[in-house]
């Protein structure tokens, strides 16, 4: 695709690598039919390559978004199946966080999107505002009911639909706290490794039953447990809603909590058991490229960062149970597959391990979870969210696997079948508790 920037604007690096994702396009369109909002809305401009154009069109012009900009913009998952789907290797990620980046410094959205969103961007990165607003919305779910419900699904929706959506995802329960930070799990016998893992934010105040998991079967391998002291959110939630100075203080916070403990103590890996924040913790490497201070940091922590999976095929795994009896739908979170490109490696671990694995039909097709997306976008969020359970119904599973806490919400929100991490799974068939009982 040709670029119209100036000289002037090349010299800034964003810009400069925006000419340099633009000119990779060759508006072929492969990338719309794997697009989610496009298959739904049917629209140019829900698809990437329309997308594309739009965020070509703001940064050459260099002015403030327009609300059409907008909206096609919020409207995108950030699932990254364009990416999986492009033949010539357009990295839409770094663009369109470059888009959502401008339009929160440069755009005045209306005033009470802009509290719904200041109020998700400082809740949601602290468990313990987190844990108080899940209790205060399981309080309020019986007023979810008398909230109007729109007839046709909306792709601009009001606030009181977000308000709805917000308060139908609040749990009926919330778990006890897990471990607090600077906890370290010893190793059962010799020890073979040493490996932080991330604590999390949601995560942690949800189902702190995933990292037990985690912890469980790493020490059963002789593998040491550090819940690093002082790290915090890993800035995928504010990155996504576009504010990246909140983003990126709390990668800096994180680096240099992480190497202070490597330098200490030794890590062989810091792992993360939800494929969202592994994804923007691989980035971090790119996202602070030019920070003098950090950017040599930033890249040795996004080299140590692996997903739970990528770590325990290293391990020798000793299963102690078969469950050849159990059939398990795995679902593919978009950050993982698409975002780190592990597809294979789950479905073989849980298959190696004795379950039986089965793919879901249209598996590249997004949930509608994505961070925020379920609460900021309702109501396409849903019509994933059916999609996705009428596909995986069709492999009948006794279990649905995933490595991702936002698609387990989001997916437990419409079925019955339950709904566990994939590191659960492989702690059970290892010596660990049957998920949901634990
Ligand atoms: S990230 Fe997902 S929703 Fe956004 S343009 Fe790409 S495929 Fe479409
Ligand atoms: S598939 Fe890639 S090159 Fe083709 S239009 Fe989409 S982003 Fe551009």
């Amino acid at each position: 695709m040709k670029t119209e920037f100036s000289l002037t604007q090349l010299a800034d690096p964003d810009i400069a690598e925006a000419d340099k994702i633009l000119r990779a396009c060759v508006h072929c369109g492969f990338c719309t039919a794997t697009c989610p909002t496009y298959v739904l809305l049917g629209d140019e401009l829900d698809s990437p390559r329309g997308r594309i154009y739009l965020i070509k069109e703001m940064l050459e012009k260099d002015r403030p978004p327009t609300p059409e900009v907008v909206k096609h913009i919020d409207r995108c998952l950030s699932c990254l199946a364009c990416m999986t789907t492009c033949p010539s290797g357009v990295n839409y990620m770094h663009l369109v966080d470059q888009a959502r980046s401008k339009i929160e410094k440069d755009y005045t959205r209306p005033l009470t999107e802009r509290a719904l969103r200041a109020v998700l961007a400082w809740v949601l990165p602290r468990p313990g505002w987190f844990r108080a607003s899940m209790i205060l919305a399981r309080l309020g779910r019986p007023l979810a009911a008398l909230l109007p419900t729109p007839k046709v699904a909306a792709a601009s929706p009001t606030l009181l639909r977000r308000i709805k959506a917000m308060l139908a995802l609040a749990p009926s329960g919330l778990p006890k706290p897990g471990p607090a930070g600077g906890s370290v799990f010893p190793p059962q016998g010799e020890r073979r490794g040493r490996v932080a893992l991330l604590q999390g934010c949601a995560q942690q105040v949800l189902a702190p039953r995933i990292n037990q998991a985690a912890i469980n079967l790493l020490t059963r391998h002789g593998i040491e447990v550090v819940l690093v002291k002082d790290e915090q959110c890993c800035g995928a939630l504010t990155h996504h809603l576009g504010r990246d100075d909140d983003a990126l203080t709390r990668a800096r916070g994180n680096i240099a909590a992480w190497l202070n403990e490597a330098d200490r103590n030794g890590l062989d890996a810091i792992l993360v058991t939800t494929s969202g924040c592994g994804t923007v913790i691989k980035d971090y490497g790119f996202m602070l490229r030019e920070d003098r201070d950090f950017a040599g940091a930033a890249a040795k922590v996004s080299a140590l960062a692996k997903d739970i999976t990528e770590y325990v095929a290293g391990i020798d795994l000793q299963p102690q149970r078969q469950h050849g009896d159990i059939v398990i739908a795995y679902h593919s979170a978009c950050s993982l597959q698409h975002g780190q490109k592990i597809t294979q490696l789950p479905k073989e671990l849980l298959s190696k391990n004795g379950f039986v694995v089965k793919d879901v039909p249209e598996s590249h097709l997004c949930c509608g979870s994505a961070g925020t997306y379920n609460i900021l976008q309702p109501d396409i969020a849903s019509r994933l969210r059916d999609r996705k359970i009428a596909n995986i119904a069709k492999v009948k599973p006794d279990m649905i696997a995933a490595g991702n806490i936002g698609c387990m919400v989001q997916i437990a929100g419409g079925t019955s079948v339950p709904v566990v991490h994939t590191i659960e799974l492989l702690d059970w068939a290892t010596g660990g508790s049957r998920p949901g009982l634990n």
